[in-house]
């Protein structure tokens, strides 16, 4: 920030429809998952973040956990907004003596629509932001992952969250193409959850869904390193009775395969819309992942087999879309692609 600068603070978020992280002076010092818990008889937002997310699946008649920002898109408008505003109070860019003049760059899903867009700057402004661009999802994961996005050379990005996966090629800080598709991480979990009641006859809970596929997930039935079978936790559905069944990772492979499918035949619809000159340049450089679900074992491998295209996995994938957002925000005047 510069002396004369007309900003006190300048915060750039990453509002995703799994995790939210905000970022205020070089530092993430919001990572909390997108989540707002409501007392359903006052209508009252009683925790967010990390403290709702403790009370998901565990809910009593009075509480409610809502994710509002679902499948890539702002499913409940009213608690998007108190998440928002909620996430930038809790950053101490607003604390200052003098009233709040923030600059906000916000990395927003790019399924989301004009309405959605404005309820988005409009919480953002409740906050105290007096300038905001927004910028959409792959062009932030490929800022965030190291790619200069300006040069007039081809890249693609696909990036897996919790909601959607985006898949884009960029060229001169555009977007050439791109595709989105609801299959992602809430995807996998769901499938987990209806494998589990198919083949062990046993009720899981969303984040116990969550659990099995971050200790036993695997896009691929064989894995040189695999990792030891996980006791799952859950009722029976016959008897009605709490109980515990070991998962393998290849049973994981397998409720994910029909969903890995599906982000496959994108990436390869995608890579056919492409121009040649920049398929030529993406026959160089790969293809890069970023979000939380490029974690999942062997998904590198296996989208490398499929296009025959080297995969780089981002560093610290769930947090290269806000690593890019904070990028962005030091270079606003030079992107000329931030959304106003
Ligand atoms: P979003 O941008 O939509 O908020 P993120 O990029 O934060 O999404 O990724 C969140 C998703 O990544 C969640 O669905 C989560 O379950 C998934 N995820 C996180 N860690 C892992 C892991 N080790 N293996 C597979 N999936 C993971
Ligand atoms: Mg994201």
């Amino acid at each position: 920030m510069g002396l004369f600068s007309l900003f006190n603070a300048e915060v750039a978020m990453d509002l995703g429809t799994a995790n939210s992280i905000v970022i205020h002076n070089d530092q993430i010092v919001i990572d909390e998952p997108s989540i707002v818990a409501v007392d359903k008889t006052t209508n009252k937002i009683v925790a967010v973040g990390k403290r709702a997310q403790q009370m998901q699946g565990r809910e009593n008649r009075n509480i409610e956990t809502i994710r509002p920002l679902r499948g890539g898109v702002i499913a409940d408008f009213e608690m998007a907004q108190h998440m928002i505003r909620e996430f930038i109070k809790m950053t101490s860019a607003t604390r200052s003596v003098l009233p709040p003049a923030l600059r906000m760059v916000i990395c927003i899903p790019s399924g989301i629509t004009n309405v959605e867009e404005r309820a988005v700057r409009e919480s953002a402004e409740q906050a105290g932001a007096k300038e905001i661009r927004m910028i959409h999802e792959p062009m932030a994961a490929a800022i965030g992952i190291g790619i200069d996005v300006l040069e007039p050379i081809g890249h693609m990005v696909v990036d897996i969250g919790g909601g959607t996966a985006e898949i884009a090629v960029i060229s001169l800080g555009g977007i050439v193409c791109n595709k989105s598709i609801r299959v992602a991480g809430d995807e996998f979990n769901d499938n987990i959850c209806e494998y589990m009641k198919k083949q062990h006859n046993m009720v899981i809970g969303e984040r116990t869904a969550e659990r099995v596929k971050i200790e036993v997930g695997s896009a691929v039935s064989e894995l040189s390193d695999p990792p030891e079978d996980f006791p799952t936790l859950g009722r029976d559905i016959v008897s009605g009775i709490p109980c515990e069944k070991y998962v393998n990772y290849k049973e994981i492979a397998h409720a994910l395969d029909k969903s890995i499918a599906r982000i496959e035949s994108a990436i390869m619809e995608t890579l056919a819309d492409t121009p040649p000159e920049l398929a030529a340049d993406i026959y160089k450089t790969g293809i890069y992942l970023a979000g939380g679900g490029s974690l999942l074992r062997g998904l590198d491998s296996r989208l490398s087999s499929k296009t025959k295209l080297q995969v780089h996995v981002a560093e610290d994938p769930l947090r290269a879309v806000a690593r890019g957002t904070g990028i962005a925000l030091k270079n606003v005047e030079r992107f000329s692609f931030l959304m106003r």
